[in-house]
């Protein structure tokens, strides 16, 4: 896109505060809030940015207001104030010329684009929506709380906020309810809005059948007529490129008419495996948000809120105990807390620290497994905000570069492997790399005390 024309120093600068952004707050970061940042004008000490959405200007604000104004002054002493603000963009076709200004002016459809008035015909091809996962029975902390806030400005809002929403975390850390989350929501407050949810794999499965019917043109109407469309599991859809490219074309249609699309993923866009660049880079365009392993706090409150709703008294060291021991994902906390509670029901005894290991001996145990090194890479990366492909890419800027050594000094430290081994884990790296690394690191411990607080702190959550 052309930006504004600026004063190539100014424009200098701005790039540099980029950049130091951005090894700030790791790439996924920058990727999501500040590289859609555009600066407008420079003018009398104001430095004027433009976002696309009024979420992301309250994000940008809160989360790197203070940050971007101290590196600008940094940069150029006559700036004074930083002026955030929305500028709503045309849609950005990707092969095709834009039609129409996007998120502007657009009731529901009133646009001439299908859905006129065949409501009560249409078939229904969304999967069944679960009535309990709503937002009030989601559990919001650090980890998901982008994730959250995004998915209710979706719900919230009766035109497409930002497109897609691609929502991305490991199993079971709430993906699919927040999902269900919208479709409540959205249903509850926009009756008229049209919102279909389905996996992956059964929209591949009505691709098919209708490519076999040679009935792919009312395959595409169908999903014309869609406000939200929300497709669960898309790490599914790799391979086939007949049902890629159809889908890459139903959800541009989609976006260029302004219907909200959600996608969730067990993997940012980039990571990806068995789809298209182009389909990949598509779906990184609107709004990433991840959600990341729950952690100690968060547990404990889902463990609150799921026990109150139980209506049963669990004692807070129970409560702690199994926060602390059972941090693989929430499905499996929600798992061990109902079979605690039904154990004591049947047997009608009290819930207590002895009666709740032994009931639960074997998720104990599962959860009990050595640290391997790619939970170790997979918590650095976290930790950092960094890609986990970066534990294993050449990149060497700093910013990727440290984390990679921590990753290495605490695979040495944590697990039995060799150094080559480490090294092999790393994307094949010299175990003389390792070597350096973990005398990196020592040396950084002793300098920098807060690189070793950060350090013991994630050696703390690894080893539990
Ligand atoms: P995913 O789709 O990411 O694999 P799910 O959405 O199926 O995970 O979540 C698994 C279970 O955990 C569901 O019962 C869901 O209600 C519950 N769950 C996940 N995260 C939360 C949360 N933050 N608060 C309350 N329940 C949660
Ligand atoms: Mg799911």
């Amino acid at each position: 896109m052309p930006g504004p024309r600026l004063d190539p120093k100014i424009t200098a600068q701005w790039a540099r505060v980029r950049g130091l952004l951005r090894s700030e707050v790791g790439d996924a970061s920058y990727r999501s809030w500040l590289k859609p940042l555009t600066l407008v004008s420079v003018i009398d000490g104001t430095a004027k940015i433009a976002v696309p959405t009024r979420f992301m200007r309250d994000w940008v604000v809160s989360h790197y207001g203070d940050r971007l104004r101290e590196l600008w002054v940094g940069e150029n002493e006559d700036i004074d104030v930083i002026d955030v603000f929305v500028q709503t963009p045309t849609t950005r076709p990707l092969n095709r010329p834009a039609e129409k200004p996007a998120v502007a002016q657009q009731a529901n459809g009133s646009n001439g684009f299908a859905s006129s008035g065949a409501t009560e015909s249409r078939p229904e091809i969304s999967a069944p929506i679960d009535p309990r996962f709503t937002f009030s029975n989601f559990v919001v902390g650090k980890p998901n709380e982008l994730a959250y806030a995004a998915a209710r400005r979706v719900a919230d809002s009766d035109e497409a906020s930002f497109n897609p929403l691609f929502l991305y975390g490991g199993v079971g850390l709430g993906k699919t309810h927040l999902m269900h989350a919208i479709a409540n929501h959205t249903r509850a407050k926009f009756p008229e809005r049209r919102v279909v949810y389905m996996s992956a794999e059964k929209f591949m499965f009505h691709f098919i059948r209708a490519l076999r019917f040679k009935d792919t043109v009312s395959f595409k109407e169908t999903f014309r007529s869609v406000d939200v469309l929300m497709i669960d599991d898309v790490q599914f859809i790799n391979g086939k490129e007949a049902t890629q490219e159809e889908f890459f074309h139903t959800f541009n249609d989609l976006v260029d008419n302004n219907r909200q699309v959600v996608i969730s993923a067990d993997k940012s866009p980039s990571d990806l495996e068995g789809m298209e660049e182009r389909l990949r880079s598509r779906l990184g365009w609107g709004l990433v948000a991840d959600i990341h392993a729950t952690s100690f706090e968060l547990r404990l409150g889902i463990l609150d809120v799921k026990s109150e709703r139980l209506g049963v008294e669990i004692p807070a060291k129970v409560k702690e105990f199994l926060s602390h021991r059972i941090t693989s994902n929430v499905r499996e906390l929600e798992g061990a807390l109902n079979r605690v509670v039904a154990h004591s029901e049947l047997v009608g005894r009290e819930i207590t620290l002895e009666t709740c290991q032994e009931v639960l001996h074997d998720i104990l145990r599962a959860n009990d497994r050595r640290v391997t090194i790619e939970e170790i890479q997979k918590r650095v990366s976290e930790h950092f905000n960094i890609r986990i492909a970066d534990m294993h890419s050449a990149r060497r800027a700093r910013a990727v570069a440290r984390p990679r050594q921590v990753a290495m000094y605490l695979a040495k430290q944590l697990t039995s492997r060799s150094l080559p081994e480490i090294g092999r884990k790393f994307g094949g790296r010299d175990h003389t790399t390792v070597m350096h690394a973990v005398k990196k690191v020592e040396e950084l411990r002793q300098a920098d005390s807060a690189f070793c607080e950060d350090v013991d702190l994630l050696r703390r959550m690894l080893e539990r």
